[in-house]
């Protein structure tokens, strides 16, 4: 019996590990709408992540009003992504999301737009028309979270969030995660390249986050840079991952590919794993 207790565990952590690095292989660099002469992508690094089982004991005592009814040991991103198209739907209503639905896209399970600030951040993409390019199309889920990472930006001042992508079609003509609606190819990640403050101030990941390769994100271990800006970002990435609110949360500190934006990812098929790097 005891060895067929282990022999499940084993299995389970065997096929976390590999969903996990399913996922860190999808979440390529930019697109290539990216600032043009960007230097080459060097060879990637081997990679040494830490991957943590969800074990929440409680729900936070207080929440902010955007939260979704609390549930006992169910963590924010599993919760988010779990929630149903109606469910999701019915929870951008409630939370008054500006948005409109948008044509059936391939790999996004709910596809729609904002065509608004959520939570009094406006999301920005790249360009001058971003609302006509697929890279700001996302997952009715994503645009939940992002509720949610609006209550901690305001928090810090921030107005707007600027990124490189959230929905990416394909990447160097492949698609962008062979498994479906996952990662960027199904509307749920976004990649955040710049901050700006209620003060005009902008903020950049590439500048500002002054990290090291490899070293602590978040945590005793963890070696933020000294410049305001620098905590600001460390505070946002952590608060994000105290609130469990993405599966998948990178910096700078983890790889080439991610020193100019944060990937914030949530699984759509509600897993207990998180990583964050
Ligand atoms: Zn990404």
């Amino acid at each position: 019996m005891q060895r067929a207790v282990r022999t499940a565990a084993t299995v389970l952590a065997i096929a976390t590990l590999f969903a996990v690095l399913r996922v860190l292989a999808a979440c390529g660099p930019v697109v290539t709408t990216a600032t043009p002469g960007t230097p080459p992508e060097p060879e990637p690094q081997p990679l040494r992540v830490a991957v943590r089982i969800e074990a929440p004991t409680s729900a936070p005592a207080s929440q902010p009003p955007e939260s979704l009814p609390a549930v006992a040991g169910v963590a924010l991103a599993t919760r988010i992504g779990r929630l149903s198209q109606a469910e999701c739907l019915a929870e951008l209503d409630r939370l008054r999301v500006p948005y409109r639905a948008a044509a059936p896209q391939s790999g996004i399970a709910t596809p729609i737009r904002l065509t608004g600030p959520v939570g009094a951040v406006l999301y920005r993409g790249q360009g001058r028309t971003p609302d006509a390019t697929p890279f700001t199309l996302l997952d009715c889920r994503m645009a939940r979270a992002l509720v949610e990472l609006s209550a901690i930006l305001r928090r810090h001042d921030v107005v707007e969030v600027h990124h490189y992508s959230i929905h990416r079609p394909r990447h160097r003509g492949k698609a962008v995660d062979s498994g479906g609606r996952t990662g960027h190819r199904g509307g749920m990640a976004i990649d955040v390249a710049h901050l700006k403050l209620k003060d005009g101030t902008l903020i950049s990941v590439l500048k500002d986050f002054k990290g090291r390769r490899r070293a602590a994100v978040c945590g005793p271990q963890a070696a933020p840079g000294a410049t305001p800006a620098a905590r600001l970002l460390r505070d946002i990435v952590c608060q994000a991952d105290e609130r469990k609110l993405f599966n998948v949360l990178l910096t700078p500190n983890h790889d080439y590919a991610h020193r100019n934006h944060f990937h914030l990812e949530v699984r759509p098929d509600g897993v207990r794993w998180f990583v964050l790097h």
